[in-house]
């Protein structure tokens, strides 16, 4: 098992051997031991959150990322609401790829995959059209590693009296978010991302407010965000469908590591020291970012592919995995690039090898 390699990409990512043992026993999906470790975790995540459970709840939906970010979107939108998408990547496209399908009024704002979102454009959007009612947009872009400043976006939003439906599922437990402060009505996130747990269900942190006015919105039964919500506080953690018992297990393990590891702000920590170890170690080798430092997360970084002739992601990737290490290839339409995660069990030691595996490897078809 020591032999696997690390993944270096942002989610599923490489998960500690006390949080794979975990999965080890099975469990009952309505057995009282498993609902109260469910109901714990509701808990433990607005705390994360940094909200309380009389403002805000939490709503844990089976699935990857995408169908949380699914239920919230087809849930807490009315039939006559209107959506606007803040887009700078192929995750926000993807939020309102996901509102057609709800045949939901949307419009996209795209501001281009090496722009930030910024809070000017936001208001102009606002202010031109009052049909909207709710605005989505997601913290880390992963398409490229962007950071959106959501501290001064989300509140211009609040300004113009829209509800905020944030897709963090990158950066929740990796990045600090102050989600009462700035009054996000509804965040998204999943279980494979920096909490550090394994793949099988996403989660909402979503004010009580607005949840409980969203009775009927649901266009599909099984993304139905709000009929999980009263499953689950009137049965004290039940799911609705069978749950994904062994992760659900596993990620109240990778919480209690979050929790040791000394909390989020230390987790954001040691995410920074990788990628400033892993930037400026491939800048000495001579590798170009794609981002500005100033707008870059922790989470992930886009190189561009070296102009090489004969230069092959495909051989790159595999010379790399010999070594012991996955790379993600690139996202970004205009550029030829890939990108490399710095989160999960990753420490500044991994990437110390990491760079000295780039000095060996090969990278062209030969
Ligand atoms: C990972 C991710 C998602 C969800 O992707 P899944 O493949 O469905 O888990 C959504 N948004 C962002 C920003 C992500 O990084």
């Amino acid at each position: 098992m020591d032999q696997h390699y690390k993944l270096l990409t942002p989610g599923p990512l490489t998960t500690s051997l006390s949080v794979k043992q975990t999965m080890l026993k099975d469990w009952c999906t309505w057995d009282a031991d498993y609902n109260d470790i469910v109901q714990e975790i509701r808990r433990e995540l607005l705390q994360l959150a940094g909200t309380t459970d009389e403002e805000y709840t939490t709503v844990l939906m089976q699935g990857s990322g995408t169908f949380s970010v699914e239920a919230a979107i087809g849930s807490l939108l009315g039939p006559d609401d209107k959506l606007l998408v803040l887009a700078n990547g192929a995750y926000g496209q993807r939020i309102a790829t996901i509102a057609r399908y709800a045949k939901i009024a949307v419009h996209v704002h795209d501001f281009g995959e090496t722009k930030p979102v910024d809070p000017q454009t936001t208001g102009q959007l606002l202010q031109a059209d009052p049909d909207i009612t709710h605005v989505a947009l997601v913290h880390c872009e992963t398409t490229t590693g962007m950071l959106n400043p959501i501290e001064s976006i989300i509140p211009v939003i609040k300004a113009h009296g829209k509800l905020c439906i944030l897709d963090a599922m990158s950066s929740f437990g990796g990045i600090p978010i102050a989600v009462g402060e700035l009054g996000i009505d509804a965040l998204v996130s999943s279980a494979n991302k920096c909490i550090q747990g394994v793949p099988g269900f996403g989660f909402v942190i979503v004010k009580r407010s607005v949840i409980a006015g969203c009775k009927g919105y649901a266009r599909s039964l099984s993304l139905d965000l709000y009929d999980q919500w009263v499953t689950m506080e009137e049965n004290h953690g039940k799911w609705r469908f069978t749950s994904a018992t062994h992760t659900v297990r596993a990620f109240r393990q990778a919480l209690t590591e979050l929790h040791d590891e000394g909390g989020i702000r230390a987790r954001n920590a040691r995410y920074a020291q990788n990628q400033r170890m892993l930037v400026d170690g491939m800048r000495e080798l001579g590798y170009v970012t794609l981002l500005d430092d100033t707008q870059h997360s922790p989470i992930i970084t886009t190189f561009l592919s070296p102009d090489t002739p004969g230069f092959s992601f495909r051989a790159f990737y595999d010379a790399l995995k010999v070594h012991g290490f996955v790379i993600y290839p690139g996202k970004v339409t205009d550029y030829n690039c890939f990108r490399i995660g710095t989160i999960g069990e990753v420490y500044p030691d991994d990437i110390q090898r990491l760079l000295q595996a780039m000095l060996m490897v090969s990278y062209t078809d030969e």
